[in-house]
């Protein structure tokens, strides 16, 4: 791929594209998503998005962890919530125990009983959250806006003591209650909803923040903008750059780094390299955290590499982000 071409005075960077990031962007959904321009709402949709996320691993994991026939006792990371009410960590032990010495064949009405009461507080649980999401989407999507923040994921689950069999596809199972289940009509099936796996992906690798500042910046004066780019230097070393940015016409060209922690002078001091090694007109450096200290400060104002701190802060608002960068813009 190249990035600037024939009409424009740019000189032409020999860079290529992280698969991963080709993926996600040739995604109508998430095409429709970034232009809705909700990660650059700081002060709703990211903060809530950083929930719905750790509601997902959550779920994630409780799933993963669910006592069944194939999986007894293995259930440490199971929702918070769901530990304390099972009365903390000696009852929560004894649960194991209890788990884990089950005899295949028990007939016993009681640790049948026992097992559905625990069950059934998983699924309530599962499903409060589901509940949850689904609210959210419904606050921040309309019908007609063809994206779609979440993704439904059915259960399927013993009719007679709740436990797990299987998530998405059907797997025949001999559940430890005795029932042996060979045919998906022969359980309960449960459906709940979850974050879609694209924006999961996103937030988990950080990359919201690069999508995000690139829309900014193609709000403001960049008419391309990409994320995720490998350009070769000058070096000959490939340097990954979280977002380049262009407006052609009047030949401009930004390479920013994003970091979800604090400025230091390492990172800037890479960036600076980098930058170097490739040539380009403007250098920002972005954060959702604070700028350490005075060091950066200077060593930017020196190498005039803009920063951009707390960018997701909404005391900081996303206003006075954009003046930052267009002051800087104005300036060279
Ligand atoms: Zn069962």
């Amino acid at each position: 791929m190249e990035i600037g071409n024939a009409s424009s005075h740019l000189k032409p960077l020999k860079c290529k594209k992280r698969s991963k990031r080709e993926n996600i962007e040739s995604k109508k959904d998430f095409q429709a998503f970034w232009k809705k321009d909700l990660l650059l709402d700081s002060k709703h949709f990211i903060p809530q998005l950083n929930q719905v996320s750790s509601w997902t691993e959550e779920m994630k994991k409780t799933i993963e962890n669910w006592p069944s026939a194939d999986n007894k006792g293995k259930f440490y990371q199971i929702m918070p919530r769901l530990f304390d009410m099972l009365g903390g960590k000696n009852d929560f032990e004894r649960f194991i125990n209890f788990f884990y010495h089950l005899d295949r064949d028990i007939d016993k009405d009681g640790d049948i009983e026992k097992i559905r009461k625990f069950n059934d507080m998983i699924i309530s649980e599962l499903d409060k959250v589901s509940c949850k999401m689904d609210d959210w989407e419904t606050q921040h999507i309309n019908r007609e806006d063809e994206v779609s923040l979440l993704e439904t994921f059915p259960l399927y689950l013993c009719p007679t003591c709740k436990s797990f069999i299987s998530e998405g596809q059907f797997v025949s199972t001999d559940c430890f209650c005795g029932e042996s289940i060979s045919r998906s009509r022969d359980t309960e099936k449960r459906s709940f909803k979850k974050l879609n796996s694209t924006l999961y992906d996103l937030v988990n690798h950080n990359w919201h923040l690069e999508y995000a500042f690139g829309r900014l910046l193609k709000k403001l004066s960049f008419d391309s903008v990409s994320c995720g780019v490998d350009v070769l230097g000058s070096s000959g070393i490939n340097h990954e750059i979280d977002v380049i940015a262009e407006d052609k016409s009047k030949e401009k060209r930004a390479f920013c780094e994003c970091k979800t922690e604090n400025i230091n002078y390492n990172h800037l001091l890479k960036f600076n390299q980098q930058c170097e090694d490739i040539g380009v007109n403007y250098k920002i450096f972005v954060s959702t955290g604070d700028i350490s200290s005075e060091r950066e400060r200077r060593f930017a104002n020196t190498y005039n590499i803009l920063l951009v701190d707390n960018f997701w802060n909404p005391e900081k608002g996303m206003e006075r982000v954009k003046n930052e960068i267009e002051g800087f813009i104005r300036t060279e």
